[in-house]
């Protein structure tokens, strides 16, 4: 496995409010060359669980290790400069305005101490002109600078890419297109992608995986396929009920029908069990255990 998340756990604290616990024991593999999507409403913790992947923040349980090496998220950033490689929500505040968008992906080639290949070409790669090397980060679109992005990322040879969003600040016409090149430009080189969205169809349209995040934790992970023909978590159903029809494609709403309870105060149980239209009286007193569907109706005999 390239990358693997145990149990992992990030806490939030500011001075003076409750302990926020974003991340609460979630488990996660991306294989190289495999695209995993993770999806959830807004608030649930998978931007929190991708900024730890990459270093920044720190873990407060659990672990993640990176091509079989168990590491803390300083050691991680460090070792993986240029192994792990995020693309962030908005790419023109990810770009430095003032400098020749050449000169920022040569930065990653340095780093990767590649003396072969052009800012240029990697331009070409990610479907830009070659000129656009002398322009600066101002001079383009959204979609235009998200490839820019995918570039600059891309010269640091990762063998990990993260999308935290990396569509959400786009034309519906750019989405499908840089998300798709995301995909490609990963598999080609043998990288793994984690790309966390709330339009669940250009995840179906990309990943090979997908996992649900509610509340901090995975409860239904599965080939994209199957999760989408046979939701097995009531969470999982609801979120794949609550898109647009007909085509069964379309972007999550901003919260689905009932309460999101306070992450600071997690219902006891199954932390879905205030919303969930099927829940037990075990629902209330235990928490399912975590495995391809956290949930006591598909907990083995
Ligand atoms: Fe619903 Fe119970 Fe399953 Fe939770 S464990 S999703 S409350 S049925």
């Amino acid at each position: 496995m390239t990358l693997q998340i145990e149990d992992l756990v990030v806490e939030h604290r500011s001075p003076g409010r409750p302990v926020v616990r974003a991340v609460a024991g979630a488990s996660l593999t991306v294989s190289p060359g495999e695209v995993v999507g993770l999806v959830g409403e807004s608030g649930c913790g998978k931007s929190t669980l991708a900024r730890a992947v990459c270093g920044l923040n720190p873990v407060t349980g659990g672990s993640i290790t990176f091509e079989g090496r168990p590491v803390t998220p300083l050691g991680l950033r460090r070792r993986t400069l240029t192994a792990v490689q995020m693309v962030f929500q908005d790419p023109y505040a990810s770009l430095n305005p003032r400098r020749r968008v050449g000169d920022q992906i040569a930065d990653g080639l340095r780093t990767a101490g590649d003396r072969a290949t052009t800012p240029a070409d990697l331009l070409e790669r990610v479907g830009l002109p070659r000129e656009f090397a002398a322009r600066h980060p101002h001079e383009f679109s959204g979609g235009q600078r998200q490839r820019i992005a995918i570039a600059r990322a891309l010269a640091a040879r990762p063998r990990m890419l993260i999308g935290d969003e990396p569509i959400s600040a786009l034309d519906a016409s750019a989405q499908a297109q840089v998300a798709t090149l995301m995909r490609d430009l990963a598999v080609d080189s043998g990288a793994g992608l984690l790309f966390i969205s709330h339009d669940l169809s250009v995840v179906r349209l990309i990943a090979d995986r997908i996992a649900v995040m509610y509340l901090g934790r995975i409860v239904e992970v599965g080939n994209t396929a199957e999760v989408w023909a046979d939701p097995r978590h009531p969470y999982t159903r609801a979120l794949l009920q609550a898109i647009p029809r007909p085509d069964g494609m379309g972007v999550l709403p901003a919260e689905l029908p009932g309460d999101v309870p306070d992450p600071a105060n997690p219902p006891a149980g199954c932390r879905f069990h205030p919303r969930c239209p099927l829940a037990m009286d075990v629902c209330r007193e235990k928490e399912p255990a975590p495995g391809p569907v956290a949930c006591w109706l598909h907990e083995p005999a």
